[in-house]
């Protein structure tokens, strides 16, 4: 029920704020999606997690949320700021394919992986390379309101300008005087009047694949301004919640805020979420000191850092007993304590089912825990106190199994209800998928089953049904072999 007790954490005044939405009841969300050019890490995993969770509470709270999250397939240059190649083309030269087939294997393996960690798709999904015009329509805006000035083809966005009657800073932090000392200047390299200044449109080189005709040049746009035209186009130009990685604050976010501005002449969002950073053994996550690890690596075990595999719902379980706003780190250790409090609380899910409910109550306020329950996560999402009221749940349903302490129907009937509800719906933990050994096992018991009818048709003479349980098998790939010691089967 939506009562507006929910608070946030805006990281725009970096005070926890009162969430009230633009339209009562509605709610408009962009999260800046991935760049598709390599497999996605374990620590954007936990960015899209972090916001699913997010998503998931505003939807169970009774909003209705139109969710955007964008697929970066052009324009996001090697080193974020506007020089080196674009990561995909780098990729697909690499790999001697075409761009759109790196974007399609990387959008495809960012799916599957986000789908394993039980993750809701956002209602639009947006590209980049699908939005060219979008963005040629901004810069000339921007052009127009006189914050961007073209050069050589290229056109770029006046940050200097921009500063003179805006902030550019105000959600990192950053002073202008700060940036100016701190950039470098890299001569001949750049056509920028100041090193400050970002890309909207870029002449693309004759060796770069990528390019699309514009007023200016044929190139392609800058990596910051896809966000401010998807999120204006499906979310108008003001809007609710805009969150990503803490790393793309700056300067993407910052960019994005200038872009916008520099329109509309009013902020785009009300409120900024940023999600912390997953780190490895106390280190930062990073491919070029083999610190890293791939989220398929943990399913699998086949890594270096730990023993055994984990579940993709035991990694989420593991993410959400961390507050999304805390750096977080992952280790064997931490995994396996998650593995144990996750099956602690499934297995009380499954206890509480098998209890049949008296007249008498014991001693669990269940109305003072659902507050309780709601209280954690009106305070900007905070799921791990969520989790520990669970965890009392689960502890008093134990005392009822163990100890015979009483359970009423109403008591029972909510810890049934809202236990299922946070688990699922809110916190996004699916049933664990059974191991394959035991599906096996099941598998192996099922075809027995059917070997077992087809000797009692053929001991009736029913030939008809013995081939078709035979045949259709076979067409399963499941070959029938009759031999001396009975039938056995084998899968091809
Ligand atoms: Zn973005």
């Amino acid at each position: 029920m939506i009562d507006n007790s929910l608070v946030v954490l805006n990281s725009l005044s970096g005070e926890k704020e009162a969430f009230k939405p633009i339209n009562p009841g509605y709610v408009g969300m962009y999260v800046c999606g991935p760049t598709v050019y390599s497999n996605v890490h374990l620590g954007n995993c936990r960015t899209f997690i972090s916001f699913d969770l997010i998503y998931r509470y505003l939807k169970h709270l009774g909003y209705k949320v139109r969710y955007v999250r964008n697929i970066t397939d052009a324009g996001h240059l090697e080193n974020d700021e506007d020089t080196g190649e674009d990561r995909i083309a780098k990729k697909a030269r690499i790999e001697k394919i075409e761009p759109m087939e790196v974007v399609q294997y990387y959008t495809v393996d960012f799916h599957q992986i986000l789908e394993k960690f039980n993750t809701l798709p956002p209602g639009i999904e947006p590209t980049a390379t699908g939005h060219i015009i979008e963005q040629i329509e901004l810069i000339k805006e921007i052009l127009k309101a006189g914050y961007a000035y073209e050069i050589n083809g290229s056109v770029y966005f006046d940050v200097l300008k921009y500063n003179e009657t805006n902030h550019y800073g105000k959600l990192s932090g950053r002073k202008i005087e700060e940036l100016i000392h701190n950039t470098r200047t890299l001569e001949g390299q750049s056509d920028k009047k100041n090193p400050q200044d970002f890309a909207l449109w870029k002449k693309a080189e004759p060796q770069h694949i990528m390019r699309w005709p514009s007023p200016w040049s044929d190139g392609f746009p800058g990596w910051h301004l896809e966000c401010t035209a998807m999120s204006t186009k499906y979310l108008g130009a003001s809007f609710d919640i805009h969150g990503g990685g803490m790393d793309l604050k700056f300067p993407h976010h910052e960019c994005e805020i200038a872009q916008a501005q520099a329109i509309h002449q009013h902020p785009p969002v009300k409120y900024w979420l940023h999600a912390n950073m997953l780190t490895l053994n106390g280190k930062k996550m990073a491919k070029s000191t083999g610190n890293n690890i791939l989220p398929l690596d943990i399913f699998t075990g086949k890594n270096d850092f730990f023993k055994k595999p984990y579940s993709p719902q035991v990694v989420r379980f593991f993410m959400l007993q961390a507050h999304y706003t805390s750096i977080l780190d992952i280790s064997e250790d931490a995994l396996e304590a998650s593995e144990k409090g996750y099956m602690r609380l499934i297995e009380g899910v499954k206890q509480l089912a098998t209890i049949t409910p008296g007249n008498e109550a014991g001693g669990f306020d269940t109305e003072m825990w659902l507050k309780k329950c709601y209280a954690a996560m009106d305070d900007d999402f905070n799921s791990p106190l969520l989790i520990a009221q669970l965890f009392d749940a689960v502890k008093y349903i134990n005392q009822v199994v163990h100890k015979g302490i009483p359970i009423s129907s109403a008591q029972w009937d909510c810890l049934n209800t809202m236990l299922a509800s946070f688990i699922h719906d809110v916190l996004g933990i699916a049933p664990e998928v059974k191991s394959s050994s035991e599906a096996e096992d099941k598998l192996s018991k099922t075809i027995g089953l059917l070997i077992a009818l087809r000797n009692k048709a053929r001991a009736n003479k029913d030939f008809a049904t013995s081939d078709q349980i035979r045949d259709q098998l076979l067409s399963y790939g499941i070959q029938l072999n009759d031999g001396k010691e009975g039938t056995q089967f084998t899968i091809k």
